[in-house]
């Protein structure tokens, strides 16, 4: 899941940065208004996490940039700004969700796997395709039943062809959806991924259409 992080403090922007990460995310960080719109403008992202005191625009005009561009990327608002009228205005403005700061870890990416989960109709908290299992939060996949470990690259490219069944994803949508910024990917890192995640599912857990790109095998449900 690649997220946009828009704040402008340093050292909230990047403990944030770091820890959504660790957890599995990946993340491009920008710290100001007029950027954070240029880069919306191109990058399709799974969920936007937007200050509102920003230099220049503040993150509510980014906020109504995008959605007046009829943009319906789910956006929570981190904010200081905690009173009531605040929040009010922030989710009538076209947020998702409001989280005032300080806040924990824990409970933002709660919230961004279950915006995740209304987007995608998903009553589980467990996302399923045939015979493979992911957990978003515990990070855990299970295939056959059987508990398999990837590393993080793995399951990042994993939960990108989850999180759309039944689509082909070409290599460079691949690439956005697992990279962000400021990584150095190395020419043959889709290959070698797929080729790491099919030694550990099956062979024919994800196929391949050549010159197209890659999708999840239509296997009977688990
Ligand atoms: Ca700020």
């Amino acid at each position: 899941m690649r997220l946009c992080l828009v704040e402008d403090d340093l050292a909230i922007g990047s403990s944030l940065h770091a820890g959504l990460r660790s957890c599995g995310f990946t993340v491009d960080w920008v710290q100001d208004g007029e950027t954070a719109e240029d880069t919306l403008r191109v990058t399709d992202y799974t969920t936007v996490l937007l200050d509102i005191g920003l230099p220049g625009k503040s993150g509510l005009d980014v906020l109504n940039a995008l959605r007046s561009r009829g943009n319906d990327t789910p956006v929570i608002i981190l904010s200081a700004r905690d009173r009531v009228a605040d929040r009010i205005n922030g989710l009538d403005s076209g947020a998702d969700d409001y989280l005032p700061k300080p806040f924990d870890l824990d409970e933002l990416t709660a919230r961004i796997r279950a915006l995740r989960r209304r987007r995608g109709g998903r009553t589980s908290t467990l996302m399923r395709h045939g015979q493979i299992v992911f957990d978003p939060a515990r990070q855990a996949v299970s295939y056959r039943g059987a508990t398999v470990s990837l590393r993080s690259r793995e399951l990042a490219f994993l939960a990108a062809l989850m999180e759309e069944p039944g689509k082909v994803l070409s290599r460079s949508q691949l690439i956005d959806r697992v990279y962000g910024w400021d990584t150095d990917i190395e020419s043959n890192a889709v290959e070698f991924h797929i080729h790491a995640l099919r030694q550990k599912l099956s062979a024919g857990a994800i196929r391949n259409m050549r010159g197209v790109g890659y999708f999840l095998a239509d296997e009977p449900a688990a």
